[in-house]
Formats: structure tokens, C-alpha cells, sequence
């Protein structure tokens, strides 16, 4: 930094506070197109409420909900494997805490309310598309049985703002949209970070935020005290800061710490479970109760592939899907830096391989052993026929969601059919994996999506008018700051895709069909020890159709839903909301959707 960004960027510090207050900045014509009754009720809130325009105006911070007060929290992070400083709140907006009739304490946040002091730059908005995104998947993680910040409402308004649609020249106007939010605490790992602060902007060392040392303390305690309450009390947590006892308080820390960890790997196993990929795993996303937050450029896996990368300008594919229990440890890692002030670094270190590794391992093979069905006593090999059906569907350009939920129509072979079957596996078990196996190649990839998915880093367009513009002039891609290196990289990816994919398309098949045969025998030949083992086919179906869902949030749905409510038209985006609530439903497909749509409340379909 030169010395004049220097001192804007010291002047912009907030001091000494976790949070600022904020004002209201009034949307036009704010209305509902959706909400979640599910998360109204935990707000106590009646769907009916959604008919009032009051209510529309107060989700979309136009009004205030009488006795909260909206604030914006301080919080700082690293992002993509840099400290950055103090970042904050710079599009949320807290309204307050709702104790429920339950006695459950819910934080509400809207997002996209405008401009607060941590917004620099930005306007503090969010656009239709980001948040019927987040809201949506927000609800659809839940409904998955995966930790989760939830969406009550999603508000779109008449109110607009420019918006840079990625490399595609003219800027755009866009309706600006909100989404409320809630969980326990929207406290993540940056909130501790932001005490360590003062070393990026100032370049000093030490101290500058005055207070700073006393707040990390406190905001540690508060944590623990409010969302993690049986560690507080099991170590008698109010005695020992009474007494000021610091081997205690170490202790209570470290326990704590652990549970983090816990969480977060436990996290980390049920996004890699249903194939979503965060997209922006940088600390100030990470949640410190080990919610999923922050739905940014998120993806849910179509095609399996370990190398998808779902955000556009991660360059380096920092965020692709496999490396999702590298950086979330890495994350870890970080917070346990920035507590070292008051919990030494060799005893968070000292704890990541117990509570992170170990509780990652464990919790994986257990619950992909549930999604290929193996309830019964686990073997070495379970771990490799996990890693090979992976294998199989990449190489074969398989469906993620649909591989696994197929997998149940393979029966346990029965037991007396399996004491008199040859070596090649009894009758009944056979034909339903050549079904299966039929089912499988039909809706592989095509040439044309190998090509698409080798290129998934990068919009086709895109690609496109790069190579033009390589071919015409090189230089011209300096002159648009483009990164001549990435580029190279990419086409050479796309070269590389065109080649697998132009392989004789018979050879394709020959291919996939032995990779699909020799994953089946093992998987078969599994299914007979369980059966042995006195395993029942009617539970683990149950088992199975209850861990692999049916439905996911596809790109490409939730796109459709898009298109459809930028025309006005909000059908769609609550159609599938409903659909998502259910992602393990066994009803066919037109009842699927019969139920769906009987379910939408009136009053969200009559919107023009
Ligand atoms: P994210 O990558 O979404 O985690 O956001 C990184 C930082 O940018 C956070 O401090 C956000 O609050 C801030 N931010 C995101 N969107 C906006 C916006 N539209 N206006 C102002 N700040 C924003
Ligand atoms: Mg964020
Ligand atoms: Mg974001």
C-alpha cells in the first residue's frame, strides 16, 4: 500500500467494537415471491403474515420490526489462502435475536439490505438471481440433514443496481432482491480473526485497537457460554473466570476448540456425501457452530467430477470439490492461530489430527457405507469399493445423485439363493445390476458434456471468444488484463477434452461398460457377506433411499427458477422449494409434483 491507501484504509478500521449499527435504506415496492414456513415458524411468524405488505417491507429492512436494532458485525478472514484484513458485514444486515415459544434463540439477518461500514466499495445489495440462490439452497441443505444457516423469506423489489455480468461487456440494471436469514449465531472463524487485524493495515507489530486483547477473551467466552453451554458447564465455566483460574480456562478452551473441529470436518463429510461444493471456503464463510454459510457460487455435483471448481475466478481451483477437507483443516488451522493470544498453538495443533482427521475418516466411511447400503460389520474393502465407484463414475461421466439412488434397485441377494449360487453370483442379484448397469451407461455423459465438463472452469462462451481473440491477437488479452497463463491453461484443457471425447465412440462404450461390470461384481460379491451377515433388503433400502437423495439443487434448475422469476413469474422458485423439502421422496414423479404445487400458498403463485 502507498501511504495515502494506507491512511483510508486505517480510517475505515472499526475499533474496539464486534459490531456497528446501521440504518434502514428503504427498498421500492418491496414483495414476498416466497418464503419458508418451516423458518417462519421458528420465528413464531404464521404464513398468513406473509399477506401483509408490512411484513414484506420489514423483511427487506424498508421498516423496522418493532425493538430490534440492525447492526452489521466486524469480522475479518482469510481469503483464498490470504489475511485480508478486516472485512465485516458489507451486505447483512442483523436485526436482532428471536427467543422463540420453544425457549430457541435465532439470530435474523437480512441480506442485501444495503450499505453498512464494511461495505467499501460495494452497494451492499444483492440481486434476484445471488439470492433466490442462497435461498433456495439454503432450505434444500436442511432438508438434507446437512448443518445449515436457513432462509425465511426471499423479497424481490422495483428498486435497481448495476450489475458486471462476467466478461461480458455492457454493465446491466438489476431488480435488487433480500433474503432473511437465521441460525443460533452467524459468528464464523474471521470473528476471532479480526483481532489480529492490525498487522495487515498498519503494518505494526503489537497491539493497536486498544481494547483488542480484552475482546478476544471475552468474545471466546461469550461463545462458548451461549452456543456451546455444556462445555461451559462442565467446566464450571462462570467459577473458573471468577477465579481467573488459567490451566482451567485453558482447558475449557481446548475442549471447545475440539468441537470446532469437530463440527467442521463433520461438515466437510456431508457436503462430500451429496456431492455440493461450497465454491468460497475462505475463514469469514466458516461457520463457528459448523453451519454451512454463505451460498455464494456454489454447486451441487452433476456429472461426477473431483475437480470441479463452481466459482468462475477461482484461477487456481483453490475451492474444487476434493479439497474440501484440505482447506476446511486449513481453515482450522487458522482459527487455531488466531487464538493463540489465549490458547497456545501447540495445543491446537497438538488436537487436529484427533479431532479433525480421525472424526473425518470415521464419519465418512460411515455414512458412504450407508449410501452403497453396508449396514452390517465393516470391511477394509468398504473404503475401496467407496473410492472406486467414484472412480467408475468419473471415468464414465455419471451422474453423482443418481449412481447412488440407483443403487438401491440391486437387491441383497437372498440368502438361500446366495448358499447354492455359483461363483458368478446368484440369479436375482445379476439381472437387476445388468438393469442397472443399462440404466447407468443411458445417462452417462455425451461427447459433447466430457467437453463441457473438462471446460467446467470456464463458460463455453467464454472459451470461445478467448481463442478469437488468441488466434487474432494475443496481445489484445494483456490489454483486457486477462491472465495469458490462465488462458493457456484452459485451452489446453479444452484440446485435451476434445481428444477423450473424440475417442471412437465405440471404444466409449466398451470402456465404460467394463468399468461399470468390474465395480458391480465387487459390489455384488459385498452384498452377499452382508446377507450372510443377516442383513434384511427391505432395511437397507430404507437406509439407503433415506442417505442418497433424489433431489438436489442443479445448476441448471435452480437457473430455470431464475429466468422464469426475473420475468415476474414465481411459480418455479417455489415449486422447487417445495420439491427440495423432500429430497428423499419415493413418490413418483407426477405426484411428486402434484404435492408440490398443492403445497405453495396461494397468495405466492396470485403475485403478477
Ligand atoms: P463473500 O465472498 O461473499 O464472503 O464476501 C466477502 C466480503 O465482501 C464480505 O465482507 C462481504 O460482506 C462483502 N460483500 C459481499 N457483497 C457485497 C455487496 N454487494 N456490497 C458490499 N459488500 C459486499
Ligand atoms: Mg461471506
Ligand atoms: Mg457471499
Amino acid at each position: 500500500f502507498d501511504e495515502a491507501s494506507k491512511d483510508v484504509l486505517e480510517s475505515r478500521l472499526v475499533r474496539n467494537a464486534c459490531f456497528c449499527s446501521v440504518q434502514l435504506q428503504p427498498l421500492e415496492s418491496p414483495i414476498i415471491i416466497s418464503c419458508s414456513e418451516e423458518s417462519l415458524e421458528l420465528l413464531d411468524v404464521t404464513p398468513e403474515v406473509v399477506l401483509s405488505p408490512s411484513f414484506a417491507s420489514q423483511m427487506s429492512g424498508s421498516s423496522l420490526i418493532p425493538s430490534s436494532q440492525p447492526a452489521a458485525h466486524c469480522y475479518a478472514g482469510h481469503q483464498f489462502g490470504n489475511f485480508s484484513g478486516q472485512l465485516g458485514d458489507g451486505a447483512a444486515m442483523y436485526l436482532g435475536e428471536v427467543i422463540n415459544l420453544r425457549g430457541q434463540r435465532w439470530e435474523l439477518q437480512l441480506k442485501g439490505a444495503g450499505r453498512t461500514p464494511f461495505s467499501r466499495a460495494g452497494d451492499g445489495r444483492k440481486v434476484l438471481r445471488s439470492s433466490l440462490r442462497e435461498f433456495l439452497c439454503s432450505e434444500a441443505m436442511y432438508h438434507l440433514g446437512i448443518p445449515t444457516t436457513r432462509a425465511a423469506t426471499l423479497v424481490v423489489s422495483d428498486t435497481r443496481v448495476e450489475r458486471d455480468p462476467f466478461y461480458d461487456g455492457k454493465p446491466v440494471m438489476e431488480r435488487c432482491a433480500v433474503v432473511s436469514r437465521l441460525a443460533p449465531t452467524f459468528l464464523r472463524f474471521g470473528s476471532f480473526e479480526i483481532f489480529k487485524e492490525k498487522d495487515v493495515y498498519t503494518g505494526r507489530e503489537g497491539p493497536s485497537r486498544g481494547l483488542e486483547h480484552e475482546l478476544l477473551p471475552k468474545m471466546v467466552n461469550f461463545t462458548i457460554q451461549t452456543y456451546f453451554p455444556d462445555i461451559w458447564t462442565s467446566h464450571n465455566g462462570d467459577q473458573l473466570i471468577h477465579t481467573s483460574n488459567i490451566q482451567g480456562i485453558q482447558d475449557m478452551y481446548l475442549d471447545w476448540f475440539k468441537e470446532v473441529l469437530r463440527r467442521t470436518a463433520s461438515l466437510a463429510v456431508g457436503w462430500q456425501s451429496v456431492g455440493f461444493c461450497h465454491g468460497v471456503l475462505n475463514t469469514d464463510n466458516m461457520s463457528i457452530i459448523g453451519l454451512t454459510l454463505d451460498y455464494g457460487p456454489f454447486g451441487f455435483m452433476e456429472r461426477y467430477s473431483p475437480d470441479v471448481v463452481p466459482n468462475g475466478s477461482d484461477d487456481a481451483g483453490r475451492y474444487d470439490f476434493k479439497g474440501q477437507r484440505e482447506v476446511c483443516r486449513w481453515n482450522c488451522v487458522k482459527l487455531g492461530e488466531a487464538l493463540s493470544p489465549v490458547l497456545p498453538e501447540r495445543l491446537t495443533r497438538g488436537v487436529l489430527h484427533e479431532a479433525y482427521d480421525d472424526v473425518y475418516d470415521r464419519l465418512y466411511i460411515s455414512l458412504m457405507r450407508k449410501k452403497l447400503g453396508l449396514l452390517k460389520r465393516q470391511e477394509e474393502e468398504d473404503l475401496h469399493l467407496v473410492t472406486d465407484i467414484l472412480e467408475a463414475m468419473h471415468q464414465t461421466g455419471s451422474d453423482f445423485t443418481n449412481t447412488f439412488r440407483q443403487l438401491s434397485s440391486i437387491p441383497l441377494p437372498s440368502k438361500n439363493v446366495s448358499l447354492t449360487a455359483d461363483s458368478n453370483g446368484g440369479p436375482e442379484a445379476g439381472s437387476a445390476s445388468t438393469a442397472l448397469l443399462s440404466t447407468i451407461m443411458a445417462h452417462r455423459a455425451t461427447k459433447e458434456e466430457l467437453v463441457r465438463m473438462a471446460d467446467s472452469r470456464m463458460p463455453s462462451a467464454n472459451l470461445q471468444m478467448l481463442m478469437l481473440l488468441l488466434h487474432r491477437d494475443p496481445a489484445l488479452l494483456h490489454a483486457l488484463g486477462t491472465n495469458p497463463q490462465a488462458i493457456a491453461r484452459d485451452i489446453e484443457r479444452h484440446k485435451r477434452a476434445e481428444e477423450i471425447a473424440s475417442t471412437c465412440e465405440d471404444v466409449r462404450l466398451e470402456q465404460d461398460t467394463r468399468i461399470w461390470t468390474s465395480w458391480l461384481q465387487k459390489y455384488e460379491e459385498r452384498l452377499r457377506r452382508e446377507a450372510e451377515a443377516g442383513a434384511i433388503n427391505r432395511e437397507r433400502v430404507q437406509v439407503m433411499n433415506a442417505t442418497n437423495p433424489r433431489f438436489v439443487l442443479r445448476n441448471w434448475l435452480a437457473q430455470h427458477a431464475i429466468d422464469l422469476a426475473e420475468k415476474g413469474d414465481f411459480m418455479e422458485v417455489n415449486r422447487l422449494l417445495e420439491l427440495l423439502k423432500s429430497p428423499f421422496t419415493e413418490d413418483d414423479h407426477d405426484t411428486v409434483v402434484e404435492k408440490a404445487d398443492a403445497r405453495i400458498h396461494p397468495v405466492l403463485i396470485a403475485k403478477p
